[in-house]
């Protein structure tokens, strides 16, 4: 079996995207966010959106299954609060697990997490059990940069994340380290947030010289497990057992 470990719901129907529009502009008026209940999309808008790409392109290329997350781009941690982030990551991960429940051969899903810049990141712990539990998912995507570009965040080999750490121990799933967009102008998304952040957190981890702290981190969290894409022959991930 083939599978391909980094797969996002980049063609999810419009409407997602203009539910989560309605969502940003509402942030300065919470009492004009729109309801969950109010984006509807349905079970053949979301087989007509995966058939005609992700499968298609599955079958043409001789994959089997994709663990399948949320799109990286739109997770925006950096936008709102966690009440915003929370939701959006609820609303993301449901359509995911939908997905994995109309082609259960081919989609499995991987959680988006609800993290909020300057925010525990304990207060993920609920949606991971949700997605877990409740969906079915194998991992998580875990963004070493909820600040979108600022990488004001703790090194990943501090403290900070152990709670998560913990939690994917206590589930036996792994982490895919994943930013999302960036909102510093020094950046761009896709041309060097994506390319280069995205390794660097993990490369210093798996180096023990390069962080004085990742000894204590690595022993205390010896089957936790991550994986570093857009990477390339770069860093193609690390697993520490
Ligand atoms: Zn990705």
């Amino acid at each position: 079996m083939i599978i391909d470990c980094h797969g996002h719901y980049t063609t999810a129907p419009k409407a997602l995207e203009t539910w989560r529009n309605r969502q940003i502009a509402g942030i300065g008026d919470p009492s004009a966010r729109p309801k969950v209940s109010e984006l509807k999309i349905s079970d053949d808008e979301l087989r007509e959106s995966i058939e005609t790409n992700q499968l298609r392109l599955m079958k043409e290329r001789g994959s089997d299954l994709t663990i399948f997350s949320p799109r990286a781009s739109f997770m925006a941690h950096h936008i709102g609060d966690f009440e915003v982030s929370s939701t959006w990551a609820a609303i993301c991960n449901e359509l995911c697990f939908r997905v994995s429940e109309l082609f259960p051969d081919h989609f499995i899903g991987a959680a988006m997490l609800p993290q909020s810049p300057g925010v525990d990141v304990a207060s993920c712990i609920p949606e991971i059990e949700r997605c877990v539990n409740a969906y079915g998912f194998v991992g998580i995507n875990l963004n070493p940069d909820p600040s979108g570009g600022h990488w004001n965040s703790p090194p990943l080999s501090d403290r900070h994340w152990y709670p998560l750490y913990e939690k994917m121990v206590e589930l036996d799933i792994p982490a895919m380290v994943h930013v999302s967009t960036s909102c510093n102008a020094c950046f761009h998304t896709t041309g060097a947030h994506y390319l280069t952040p995205t390794p660097r957190p993990s490369c210093s981890a798996s180096r023990r010289t390069c962080s004085p702290t990742f000894p204590r981190c690595a022993s205390s969290f010896r089957t936790a497990a991550a994986r570093c894409p857009t990477t390339g022959a770069a860093f193609a991930g690390w697993r520490r057992r």
